[in-house]
């Protein structure tokens, strides 16, 4: 199985990418994930991508395109889920030219949709523990204790990132770049719309409707 999710920050590609990799065994590649990896490893696209980070500057599409492309065909037999990528058109052109070359297109396309209103409740409500990790939402995931953290104690806290001017800021960056590429693989016809805003369980059901399918193949 080869898919990619797309969706709005805050839309839960990072919740539903983790089922999916539960229910079919897939790999989960989040370019964040992988070029932190990357990074840490010290490996030559790793370093390459270091000193641009150094200098401030964005990391190139092509360097991004052949970090996940090394990472698809390092994934295992049962295929990937490709999480947080491509971000741009010219990245998804890369990316399709690449697939192309190594025999491994894509099987179909998980676009998660959530309204807007929706993506800045669930971003500004979030809380995390800075010891643990362990993520809160006020009013859908509270702790038993408002502000602390169930499993040790700690004060939870709101990252500065997520307020909602930034979370505003990163869903009008999401539409300029990141929705053309939802038209430039629905043009393609590989495109499953799927309405991201109820609850977790049955958002899970539509997407695993549209992907048991691929495994019946
Ligand atoms: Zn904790």
């Amino acid at each position: 199985m080869r898919i990619m999710i797309l969706g709005a920050p805050g839309a839960g590609k990072g919740t539903h990418c983790k089922r999916i990799v539960e229910r079919y065994g897939v790999t989960h590649l989040s370019s964040g994930d992988i070029l932190r990896r990357e990074r840490a490893e010290g490996s030559e696209l790793g370093r390459k991508a270091q000193s641009y980070m150094d200098s401030g500057a964005l990391v190139p599409d092509e360097l991004i395109v052949e970090m996940m492309s090394k990472a698809i065909g390092n994934a295992g037999d049962a295929g990937y889920v490709l999480d947080g990528f491509p971000r741009t058109v010219h990245q998804a052109e890369a990316l399709g030219a690449s697939l192309a070359e190594n025999q491994n297109g894509l099987d179909t396309v998980i676009n998660l949709k959530v309204d807007d209103d929706l993506v800045v409740e669930r971003i500004t409500g979030r809380r995390s523990c800075p010891k643990c990790g362990a993520v809160y939402h006020v009013k859908n995931m509270p702790p038993k204790e408002e502000g602390i953290c169930d499993h040790d104690g700690a004060a939870l806290v709101h990252r500065p990132d997520d307020t909602e001017d930034v979370v505003r800021n990163r869903l009008s960056t999401y539409y300029e770049q990141t929705k053309p590429v939802v038209d430039y693989y629905k043009a393609k016809g590989t495109v499953h719309d799927i309405d991201g805003n109820g609850d977790p369980d049955d958002v899970a059901a539509l997407i695993f409707d549209k992907l048991d399918v691929l495994t019946r193949k």
